[in-house]
């Protein structure tokens, strides 16, 4: 690890005007710095900011600070109630010990697992060698990508939290050297297309300050369903968050994420084109499967995603209109 220096922000404005790293749980930056993969000179300790409650804003949206962690948010009695989609997607990531670490701004800029990414004995990596070449193309890719993939970068997002979100239309809200501004969750995070170490919407020195959801959808049904290597403490191989509304058996309103198949928590929007209006029937779940997929680009380890990810929103789409 190398040197850097700390400082504890006293504000907002102080946070954002300082520059340097922002440091909320620590568990995902501190893990990257002892490995070699990050080495920010100045952190900024953000974890003093009054950042960390869930509230309900008049206008019916729920607004949580960037600094509440993962497990105060998941065991939220409103996010329990009306957002549950969001309160299984985070107990299904990490561990307990890490939940009650993580905040929910450092959930969403968590990086990927990649694991070439994250040893430095590895220099061709696109991600964190610019230009260097992507040693996954070719290598170990079971876990990888196969949507939303380029020839530079084929690295899995790993957020389960951020999938929910996807699904629940989250607005993130930031602040830094040039004022507040609020990003829409499907703007936030970019594709890896030729540049793949440029993975969300901030500028330099941006501090997430919270994110909003919009105002709960009392008739839905919500899921999230993670399918991994082992029961827990595992990455998704596949996952499905899915909110949906059905009234005289036919779907009215629905939202389908994907993760641990997209370079990005994955909107599957051809899913939702065809399930409008349908009926709440597996011929058409499994149709809509088709369509989320229909552009999936396997590698040569994980051609199996693409069968597991058609099952995981079959199987979702049936818990959520049981
Ligand atoms: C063993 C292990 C297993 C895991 N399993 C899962 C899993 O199954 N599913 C899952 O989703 N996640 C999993 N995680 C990841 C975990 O969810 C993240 O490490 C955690 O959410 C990161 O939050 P943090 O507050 O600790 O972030 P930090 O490590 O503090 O920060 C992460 C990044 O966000 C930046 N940052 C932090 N706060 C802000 C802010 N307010 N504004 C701007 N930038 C900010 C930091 O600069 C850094 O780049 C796992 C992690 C570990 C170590
Ligand atoms: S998939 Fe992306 S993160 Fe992994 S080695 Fe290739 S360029 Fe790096």
């Amino acid at each position: 690890m190398q040197n850097f220096s700390y400082s504890k922000a006293e504000s907002v404005e102080q946070a954002a005007a300082m520059g340097g790293r922002f440091i909320g749980g620590g568990t995902t930056l501190v893990d990257l710095m002892k490995q070699g993969v990050e080495a920010p000179t100045q952190l900024v300790d953000v974890t003093g900011l009054p950042l960390a409650t869930v509230e309900t804003l008049p206008n019916g949206e729920l607004k949580v600070g960037a600094l509440v962690r993962n497990s105060d948010l998941a065991h939220h009695e409103t996010v329990k109630a009306q957002y549950a989609v969001l309160s299984q997607a985070l107990l299904s990531g990490a561990s307990p010990q890490l939940r009650n670490m993580a905040t929910t701004g450092g959930n969403l800029l968590q990086r990927t697992r990649c694991p070439y990414f994250r040893d430095t004995s590895y220099t061709n990596c696109n991600k964190r060698n610019p230009g260097a070449g992507c040693a996954a193309l070719g290598g170990h890719n079971r876990m990888m990508a196969i949507l939303g993939t380029s020839e530079d970068c084929i690295a899995t997002h790993p957020s389960d939290m951020a999938v929910a979100m996807t699904a629940l239309e989250a607005t993130i809200h930031v602040e830094g050297p040039k004022g507040k501004r609020e990003i829409a969750i499907a703007d936030f995070y970019r594709l890896p297309g030729t540049t793949p170490n440029v993975e969300n919407a901030l500028e330099p020195g941006e501090l997430i300050t919270h994110v909003t959801l919009p105002a709960p959808r009392k008739e839905s049904k919500q899921v999230y369903l993670k399918l991994r290597d082992r029961a827990s403490y595992e990455f998704a191989l596949a996952s499905a968050a899915v909110v949906a509304e059905t009234s005289g058996g036919h779907i009215r309103y629905v939202r389908v994420a994907l993760g641990g198949v997209g370079t990005r928590p994955w909107r599957a929007h051809e899913a939702e084109a065809a399930l409008m209006g349908k009926p709440a029937k597996t011929e058409h779940f499994r149709a809509a499967a088709e369509a989320a997929l229909k552009n999936a680009k396997p590698q040569s380890e994980n051609g199996f995603k693409v069968e597991l990810a058609r099952r995981c929103i079959v199987r979702a789409m049936t818990m959520a209109t049981a």
